[in-house]
């Protein structure tokens, strides 16, 4: 789906960025790519299911989500009334690549964390959350200082690679300047994400900021 990140400003976006990364540090699983289909599976009420596995459960997905899931990748199915019998199950297709896959799972992740509505019926979603979903799964695949370091030192290609995400999202976030205020999260997110040996280099660019 096509989404305009003009509409997040700056400081929502750092929000979104802080958020991400509380979320890897809670994940608290080192090394790339982050496993946004893990994270999900840990969310409340939740259930995640390809495609394929939804079929053998026979629950009557509405056709028009159906086509929605073919045309984003994947989705939120939001069933129950009451909140206290909500489930939440995740539908992703899993015969994209998995770069594609990971990136949205981790934009459905992003709805989920920033508690947007989900309807029963399609995902016709406001364009602001669709935006919000998207730059919070970039900065949980790619938090900046270490997306920096990454292709600073392999190049786009190969950080794309590492990372686990698609190159033209990889592209897109590299224009992105939002960097936590938090010290500390940002060094804890580098040692997850990249070890101890690499946070040498991110500091060595970080003077060149
Ligand atoms: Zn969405």
């Amino acid at each position: 789906m096509k989404t305009d990140w003009t509409l997040i400003q700056r400081e929502e976006e750092a929000q979104l960025a802080r958020l991400a990364a509380a979320c890897v540090a809670r994940l608290g699983k080192p090394g790339l790519p982050v496993d946004a289909l893990a994270m999900l599976q840990r969310c409340r009420a939740t259930t995640v299911l390809t495609a394929r596995q939804l079929i053998s459960t026979q629950m009557p997905l509405p056709e028009p989500m159906r086509a929605a899931l073919r045309k984003c990748g994947a989705l939120t199915w939001c069933r129950g009334e009451r909140e206290e019998e909500r489930r939440y199950i995740v539908l992703y297709r899993d015969d994209l690549p998995p770069a594609e896959r990971r990136w949205n799972l981790a934009h459905e992740l992003g709805h989920r964390i920033l508690r947007h509505a989900f309807s029963e019926t399609v995902e016709e979603r406001h364009p602001k959350e669709e935006a919000a979903a998207d730059l919070f799964a970039g900065h949980l695949l790619a938090p900046q200082p270490v997306l920096r370091a990454l292709c600073g030192e392999k190049g786009e290609k190969e950080a794309a690679k590492m990372l686990g995400m698609p190159g033209k999202m990889l592209r897109k976030m590299l224009g992105r300047y939002v960097f936590f205020t938090d010290r500390h999260l940002e060094e804890t997110i580098c040692e997850l994400l990249l070890g101890k040996f690499e946070t040498e280099s991110i500091q060595k660019a970080d003077e060149n900021r």
